[in-house]
């Protein structure tokens, strides 16, 4: 598409509009981030849903684009599986990917954990220094008027007034409740759906030791699966871990509705996570002062109206957190719209193939998020799947280029999610198969199971 140069108002500073707005400015546009929050350095934190996130190949990606790898490597630590925790104190490794395959790092596949308000303040001050970025903090979205053709009209409230400015183009990262969005919907056929998980979940820190050293091994995601709830831990590179408790509001023995007392608590942690009680002494302090928070989805189409305005990251499709690609899926969606504007003819057309490609995208890793949460609380426990995924890994080491988990499809790879998602349903059915039979705990690594397997999946991807 011809250059030139236009004005863009980003709505919303988060860790999509900020990486968005280096790659416009990158582009050579002039852009305005207007985020509704106060600006962190002045001493209030840029809060956020989670205190740390896991970011993978799709982010860093988008990260390279915008020029930033060098500068997040910094603050990224290596997590190279998950350390499974029984109620009995037993522990169970699974890498997550490939140790002899170099990863985005150079540290062989694995996902990094970062903290989220560390890699927004990253963004938003490489943003700054751009010449033509400017952030607007204090500054709330209230209004955008899509009736011009030939210019969008937002309002915003900053300091009590209202304020009124003119952008060439309009991009709503203002997550999940977007206010841009908001505007959209009221338009003709724009489809929307919100829908609360009937789970929510709770932060606690587990400190580091008086040395500063980890309590835990800090180079996993640790996971105490517990049937319909579970509790996780991501280290952060100050020797602290963030420990999330996912379970039911209610409606079950164990649910937030029935750990209302200091002692129901103390009684959860004793009953399902006694190896991780004695690491938590602030357990009951951190349990009544976090909020316990609730997850919502949100799926609309299009993500664009028109040549002006454009939705990405969680505006356009807020997921469940069980895949950990929330961010990184709405960094892709910066990659997929940056490559389309060096190829498409004009924005009306770049818009719409950037709605074309990535609904579908969106939709899938939303079905992959849920089906991982009941992965991580429900199976990973069970020593069944533990077989099973023995055998895949088994299957990927033997046929490397045919067998790909779905996990590294996922969190490895740029295939699109919703071809990740289908090739995973292909790889279910053929394992839902190896796993009947009833010989399977004896011969599972023979070749015959092995070559079982294959044969299967070359007759489905011939079918
Ligand atoms: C518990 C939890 C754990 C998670 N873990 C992971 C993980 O491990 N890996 C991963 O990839 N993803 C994870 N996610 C998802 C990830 O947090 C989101 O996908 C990501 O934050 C989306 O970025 P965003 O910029 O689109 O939206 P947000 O991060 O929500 O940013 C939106 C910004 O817009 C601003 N804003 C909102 N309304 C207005 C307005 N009207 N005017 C101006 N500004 C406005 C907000 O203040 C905010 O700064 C997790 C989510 C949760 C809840």
């Amino acid at each position: 598409m011809e250059h030139v140069k236009e004005h863009f108002a980003v709505v919303g500073g988060g860790l999509v509009g900020s990486l968005w707005a280096l790659m416009a400015a990158r582009r050579g546009h002039r852009v305005d981030i207007f985020e509704r929050r106060e600006d962190p350095r002045n001493g209030r934190a840029l809060g956020g849903r989670s205190i740390n996130l896991a970011l993978s190949d799709r982010g860093w990606r988008a990260l390279e684009k915008a020029g930033m790898v060098d500068r997040v490597r910094e603050i990224a630590m290596p997590i190279q599986g998950r350390l499974m925790h029984a109620v009995d104190g037993t522990t169970t490794f699974q890498p997550y990917g490939r140790a002899d395959v170099p990863g985005v790092l150079g540290d062989g596949q694995c996902i990094y954990s970062v903290s989220r308000a560390g890699l927004n303040r990253l963004l938003v001050e490489a943003a700054e220094e751009h010449a033509d970025v400017s952030v607007h903090f204090g500054h709330k979205c209230t209004d955008v008027d899509l009736r011009s053709r030939d210019a969008v009209h937002l309002t915003f409230e900053a300091e009590g007034k209202a304020i009124e400015v003119e952008a060439d183009r309009v991009f709503g990262t203002d997550g999940a409740f977007s206010a841009v969005r908001d505007r959209m919907m009221r338009t003709d056929r724009f489809d929307f759906e919100q829908r609360y998980l009937a789970h929510g979940y709770k932060e606690i820190e587990m400190k580091a030791k008086a040395d500063g050293g980890f309590r835990m091994r800090e180079d996993a995601l640790h996971i105490w699966p517990r049937g319909n709830f579970m509790l996780m831990a991501l280290p952060n590179p100050n020797g602290t871990f963030t420990c999330t408790l996912f379970a039911p509001y209610e409606g079950h023995a164990e649910c937030f509705e029935n750990w209302d007392s200091d002692e129901a608590v103390q009684g959860l942690f004793e009953r399902q996570f006694p190896d991780v009680l004695p690491l938590l002494p602030n357990l009951l302090e951190d349990w009544n002062d976090h909020p316990t928070a609730s997850l919502v989805m949100v799926r609309c189409e299009p993500w664009h109206r028109g040549e002006r305005v454009c939705l990405m990251g969680d505006a356009a499709h807020a997921i469940v957190p069980f895949y950990g690609q929330g961010m990184n899926s709405g960094m892709e969606d910066c990659t997929v719209l940056d490559d389309l504007l060096d190829s498409a003819p004009d924005w009306g057309a770049a818009l719409s193939e950037y709605t074309r490609l990535r609904k579908p995208d969106g939709d899938a890793i939303l079905e992959l998020a849920l089906r991982n949460y009941v992965e991580m609380r429900d199976l990973t426990g069970d020593p069944r799947f533990l077989l099973q995924k023995k055998i895949e890994a088994r299957l990927q080491r033997l046929y490397p280029d045919e067998w790909l988990p779905l996990y590294s499809q996922v969190t490895f790879s740029h295939t699109r999610y919703h071809e990740a998602l289908a090739a995973g349903k292909a790889q279910d059915a053929i394992m839902q198969e190896v796993m009947d039979r009833p010989d399977i705990a004896e011969v599972w690594d023979s070749d015959e199971v092995a070559e079982a397997a294959m044969a299967r999946l070359r007759a489905l991807q011939h079918a």
